[in-house]
This record gives C-alpha cells, sequence and structure tokens, in this order.
C-alpha cells in the first residue's frame, strides 16, 4: 500500500513531470510562439485555468482510487451487518481548484441509518 506522504525525491520527479507539462501546454496555446500583443497577465489566465484542471483531475482520481479500496460492501458501525457500499458524488472546494469526489455511502436496512466508512 503506498504511504501516506511521498518522498522528496518522488515529489521532485513529480515537478519535474509537471514542468514538462507547462511547456506542452505553452506549445498547445500557441504553436507559434506568443504574439507581443500577449501580456503576461494573459499567459498567466491560461496557466491557471489549466492548473485548476490538473488539480480536479488528479484529486478526482486519487480520492476515487482511495474509495475503491473500500470494496462494494462496509460493516454497519451500529449493527455489525455488511451493507452495499454505493458513491454518491460530492463537489467540494480543495487547494487549487474543485473536483467532484465519488463518496462510498452506505444504507443500513436494519438499522435504518445512512454511514460513511472510513479506512
Ligand atoms: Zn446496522
Amino acid at each position: 500500500m503506498a504511504t501516506k506522504t511521498l518522498s522528496e525525491r518522488k515529489l521532485t520527479e513529480i515537478e519535474e513531470i509537471a514542468a514538462g507539462w507547462g511547456k506542452l501546454l505553452a506549445r498547445e496555446s500557441f504553436p507559434e510562439g506568443p504574439g507581443l500583443d500577449v501580456s503576461l497577465p494573459d499567459m498567466e489566465d491560461i496557466v491557471a485555468r489549466a492548473t485548476r484542471a490538473i488539480v480536479h483531475g488528479a484529486v478526482e482520481t486519487m480520492a476515487a482510487d482511495q474509495a475503491g479500496r473500500l470494496g462494494n460492501q462496509a460493516a454497519c458501525p451500529g449493527c455489525g451487518k455488511m451493507c452495499e457500499l454505493k458513491r454518491k458524488s460530492r463537489p467540494m472546494a480543495v487547494r487549487g481548484g474543485s473536483a467532484d469526489l465519488d463518496e462510498p455511502v452506505a444504507h443500513c436496512p436494519t438499522c435504518r441509518r445512512d454511514f460513511f466508512p472510513s479506512a
């Protein structure tokens, strides 16, 4: 299982990959290079929007992978009965943007209660 925090080496690797994406983004935005009328704030607007998209995609993927580890059933904290886990999408503000997180939620028919399983 992956650890809670990434090593400094792995984080540096990820920064290098992201820097490469930044160069690709620049070429995709202006294949001929930006015109002289393109200001620094114009460039920042493009990058800020792309950054929010990266945050959105990365956080959603990590949260979905994590939720997948819980499986399809969870024990009711009240009676212990195994209940079917469903996913409920919830929009969340996260640092650097937003993400729609699929939260695992279960309903116990015996206790007639919803619960959110934890790891
Ligand atoms: Zn129950």
